[in-house]
C-alpha cells in the first residue's frame, strides 16, 4: 500500500516539525505526559523504570520532575529525592515504605496531627504498633525503643506548640540504636538547619526528611505537594520501589509552580523570619497573651536547642519559619479567643502556612495530646502563620482584634 497523504486530523497528530533544541530561558520546560515514546521495541524491553537516566512512563518521571527532584535534594542536602502529592502522602508513603506487620514506629507526641491518624488507622490496620514519645525528654524516647522499633519520626519544631526537641541527641540516639530516623523537615525546609549534617562535620544526620512542598517551597497558598529525600541510595530505593507500587506521581503544572518559586524560597523564608519575630516579641508585652511559642524566643520550650542547631558564629541571630504560637491566658473563655480569630481582617482563618497570607487557627491541645504538657502554660493556643504583607499592617490588625476580644 503506497502512503497517501496522512488526513488532516493524522498530520495534526503526526506533524514533522521539530523545534530547534537549543532554547534557553529562566524556567524548565514543562513536559505533561503519561506515555512516554521509545526509539524501537528493543529500547522499550531494555529500559528499566528504575533509572533515571532515562524515561518510561510519566509516573516515574519527566525532565521536569527530575529537575524539580535534583533541585530539593540539593535544597536539603541529601542525595534522591522522591515527588508526592501532598505533605501528608510523604510521610504515608515513607512509613508504608520502611514498616511492615509487627514493627513499631515512635512518633513525637507534639507531631503534625495526621500523622498520628495514619498510626491509628492504615498502620494500626496492617498490623504495625505505634508509641507517642515525649519530644523534649530524651528518656523517655530512649525507654521506648524496643526490637520493634523500626522508625523513629521526628519534628523540629512540633507543630502548633512549637517546641524545638535536642534533635542532635535524639538522632545520635536512634543511629546508636540502629533505628532508622525521619525528620518532618517542612518547618526548616532545608534553609534552618542542615538535617543530614546536624553537627557540620558530616558525621550526624536523618536519614530520610519528609517535607510538605506545599508550604514553603511553594509559597503560593495555591500548591499541594510534598518530597522525601536522603542521601543513602538503598534506602531511597527501598521508598522508591512503595512509592511506584502506590502509583503516586505529582501534576506537571504543580511541578512547574514549585520550581518558579524556588528560587525566591530564601528570600521569602528570611522575611517571613523577621516578621514573625517582631510580631511574636510584640505579643509577648501584651496582658492578654500568657506565652509566646517561638523558638527563637527565649522563654520557649527548647530554646536552647533551637540556638544550638539554627544559629552559628556566622548568624548568631539564628534561623526561623514564620510560625508561632500563642497561649491566650486561661482567664479569657473560648467564646473570647473565638472572637479574637474571627476580628482579624488581614490574618485568614485557614491551615496551612509559608503563602502570601498570614493565617490564624486556634487549638483544642488537651485533644490533641498523650504526654503531659508542662512547658505550655494554661490557657489556648492560637497558631499564627505570618505571610508577607506589611508587618506594621499585620500588628494593627492583632492590635485591634485583641482590643475587640480582650478588652
Ligand atoms: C502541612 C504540613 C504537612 C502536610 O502537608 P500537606 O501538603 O498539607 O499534606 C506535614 N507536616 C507538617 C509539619 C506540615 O506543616
Amino acid at each position: 500500500m503506497t502512503q497517501a497523504d496522512p488526513k488532516i486530523s493524522t498530520h495534526l497528530i503526526h506533524h514533522a516539525y521539530q523545534a530547534p533544541a537549543d532554547f534557553a530561558g529562566p524556567q524548565p520546560a514543562v513536559h505533561k505526559a503519561s506515555t512516554v515514546f521509545f526509539e524501537n521495541v528493543q529500547a522499550m524491553r531494555q529500559r528499566r523504570w528504575l533509572d533515571k537516566s532515562s524515561y518510561t512512563y510519566g509516573l516515574h518521571g519527566t525532565p521536569t520532575t527530575y529537575i524539580l527532584e535534583e533541585r530539593l535534594a540539593t535544597l536539603e542536602g541529601g542525595q534522591q529525592c522522591l515527588l508526592v502529592p501532598s505533605g501528608l502522602a510523604a510521610i504515608a508513603t515513607v512509613s508504608l515504605a520502611l514498616l511492615r506487620t509487627g514493627d513499631e514506629v515512635l512518633i513525637p507526641d507534639n507531631v503534625y496531627g495526621p500523622n498520628k491518624t495514619l498510626a491509628e488507622g492504615e498502620l494500626a490496620h496492617f498490623g504495625i504498633s505505634h508509641q507517642y514519645y515525649d519530644p523534649m525528654n530524651l528518656e523517655d524516647l530512649a525507654a521506648k525503643i524496643t526490637p520493634l522499633t523500626k522508625l523513629v519520626w521526628l519534628e523540629a519544631p512540633g507543630s502548633v506548640t512549637m517546641e524545638f526537641p535536642d534533635l542532635i541527641a535524639q538522632v545520635r540516639l536512634c543511629r546508636d540504636k540502629g533505628v532508622t530516623t525521619v525528620l518532618d523537615n517542612t518547618w526548616g525546609a532545608g534553609l534552618a538547619f542542615s538535617a543530614f549534617d546536624l553537627l557540620g562535620d558530616g558525621s550526624l544526620g536523618v536519614d530520610v526528611s519528609a517535607h510538605a512542598l506545599t508550604k514553603y517551597p511553594s509559597g503560593g497558598g495555591d500548591v499541594l505537594m510534598g518530597s522525601i529525600v536522603t542521601r543513602s541510595q538503598p534506602l531511597h530505593m527501598r521508598i522508591k520501589l512503595a512509592h511506584m507500587r502506590l502509583g503516586l506521581g505529582v501534576g506537571a503544572n504543580d511541578a512547574e509552580a514549585v520550581l518558579r518559586s524556588l528560587p525566591s524560597i530564601g528570600l521569602r523564608y528570611h522575611a517571613q523570619d523577621r516578621a514573625a519575630r517582631q510580631l511574636a516579641q510584640w505579643l509577648g508585652t501584651q496582658a492578654a497573651v500568657a506565652q509566646v511559642l517561638h523558638p527563637a524566643m527565649a522563654e520557649a520550650p527548647g530554646h536552647a536547642h533551637w540556638k544550638q542547631l539554627c544559629a552559628s558564629e556566622q548568624n548568631p541571630g539564628g534561623v526561623a519559619a514564620g510560625l508561632f504560637s500563642v497561649v491566650i491566658d486561661a482567664g479569657f473563655d473560648q467564646a473570647a479567643v473565638d472572637c479574637f480569630c474571627d476580628s482579624l481582617r488581614l490574618f485568614k482563618l485557614g491551615y496551612s502556612w509559608g503563602g502570601p497570607v498570614s493565617l490564624v487557627v486556634p487549638y483544642e491541645l488537651h485533644s490533641m495530646r498523650s504526654c503531659a504538657t508542662p512547658q505550655i502554660r494554661p490557657g489556648t493556643v492560637v497558631r499564627l502563620a505570618i505571610g508577607l504583607e506589611d508587618v506594621a499592617d499585620l500588628q494593627a490588625d492583632l492590635a485591634q482584634a485583641m482590643a475587640k476580644a480582650f478588652g
